[in-house]
């Protein structure tokens, strides 16, 4: 016999969590189900060990959970991070299952959804669909070509330079993971090949304060359409910067500089060769031209426009690197390479739901996360949805509230 729930929430991350919170506050009963055995999973099981925060403490603005401590303008382990969930389930007896993982979510005739998770069926008016843009990490097909010699892994998989085999290590993607693997790796004495992409930089300080604060203020997070349309491939792509050691840039001049090699983009793997795209002189570029817009166009512009008293500032323009010969094959067994890390983003899987839900960029159609085709059904945790912040810690809270409003408001 299916177990009737009034609301379904599949996945019990930061913003499951967060629907959950605002539900209970509006007193719909529900429950969060969760395939993981324990809170925090991504946080806990899905980031290395020396990962922090790379947003500021300040912009844990969970509902009910806030950061409040004495330190706003650092950056988290992940360890309180993991704590932060933990807690937040248990003071605010958040009604999770978990060990619960959903393999199928069906509409049913008349009205509500029949889910299947770990053996047990249960029939819901509404379900929330919190199981995370940044879940699956993804892999190129050609990556099955390379021999099993060398050890592969996505991002979202490596620990720590001591949990790799000896050798020199290709890290695929020069984005947020990236480069934050890459500069562990190389700082820890590893030979490093980076294979860059066309992510922009950003400087952790600006104009005297940390630069997300800057762009928070200057409402680049509440930023949705606009934004959206003008990303290559309408995805947004988190900037090279880091959290670790109290904040820091991330830039590949200065990994250059400290012996990285930066190559193009990986293309194919064919004849114990990694094939490269002739680009990371490009790639180069974009970075530093990444900078520059958000720093002139969003931060220096919005300081204008409020009329805010801070001392300007340059940032310098940087060579290095630009005069390396681009290459566009990468001998692996001649380079020394014996592990290589994926960092090349994520997938979102709705495999669970037979209907069709995605638009053409692959984001689920639906209003703020209520679907449009499909009443009862919602989606939560993406950017852009309906805010950039949505996908984040910082921006999650709003669209949980409009959702577990919403389904208040069915009844
Ligand atoms: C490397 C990295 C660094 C980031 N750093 C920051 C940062 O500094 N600041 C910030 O604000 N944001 C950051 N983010 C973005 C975002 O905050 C995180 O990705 C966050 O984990 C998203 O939360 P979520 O709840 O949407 O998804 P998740 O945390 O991925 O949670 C989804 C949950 O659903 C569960 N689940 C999945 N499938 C099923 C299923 N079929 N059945 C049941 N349960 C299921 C999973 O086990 C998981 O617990 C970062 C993201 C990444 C990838």
């Amino acid at each position: 016999m299916p177990e009737s729930i009034h609301t379904l929430v599949v996945g019990g991350g930061q913003a499951g969590l967060a629907v959950s919170y605002c539900l209970k506050m509006l007193g719909v009963e529900h429950l969060v189900l969760e395939k993981a055995s324990q809170p925090g999973y991504a946080w806990r099981h899905q980031r290395w060990d020396s990962f922090t925060l790379v947003t500021p403490n300040l912009s844990f603005q969970i509902p009910g959970a806030e950061y409040r401590g004495p330190d706003p303008d650092g950056f988290m382990s992940r360890q309180e991070i993991v704590q932060r969930f933990e807690d937040y389930v248990h003071a605010n007896s958040l009604p999770v299952t978990f060990d619960a993982a959903v393999t199928s979510v069906q509409p049913e005739d008349g009205a509500g959804y029949r889910v299947t998770a770990s053996g047990r069926v249960y029939r819901a008016r509404n379900v929330v669909m919190a199981n995370g843009w940044y879940h699956q990490g993804k892999m190129p097909a050609f990556a099955s070509k390379i021999p099993g010699s060398i050890l592969q892994m996505h991002s979202s998989s490596y620990r720590s330079p001591q949990s790799l085999p000896p050798g020199a290590v290709l890290v695929v993607g020069s984005a947020q993971s990236g480069a934050q693997i890459a500069e562990e790796l190389y700082q820890s004495g590893r030979k490093v090949y980076l294979c860059t992409g066309a992510c922009g930089r950003l400087p952790r300080r600006y104009r005297g304060k940390d630069v997300f604060v800057w762009l928070t203020e200057a409402g680049f997070f509440e930023r949705s359409a606009e934004l959206f349309n003008t990303l290559p491939n309408h995805y947004f792509v988190a900037p090279q910067l880091s959290g670790r050691d109290g904040g820091h840039t991330l830039n590949l001049h200065q990994f250059y500089r400290d012996g990285v090699t930066l190559l193009g983009h990986a293309r194919d793997y064919v004849d114990g060769a990694l094939v490269l795209a002739n680009d990371f002189k490009e790639n180069l570029a974009r970075s530093d031209q990444g900078e520059k817009n958000m720093l002139e166009n969003v931060v220096d512009a919005y300081i204008r426009k409020a009329g805010i008293d801070v001392p300007e500032e340059r940032v310098p323009a940087l060579t290095d690197g630009y005069q390396a010969p681009e290459v566009t094959s990468l001998d692996l067994q001649k380079a020394g390479v014996a592990s290589i890390i994926w960092s090349v983003g994520f997938k979102y899987d709705l495999s669970m739901l037979p209907m069709p839900v995605l638009d053409e960029y692959g984001y689920p159609k639906a209003d703020r996360g209520a679907s449009s085709d499909y009443p009862g059904l919602y989606f939560i945790g993406i950017p852009f949805m309906p805010k950039l912040k949505s996908g984040f810690i910082y921006g999650v809270g709003e669209n949980a509230q409009f959702v577990a409003e919403h389904i208040a408001e069915r009844e």
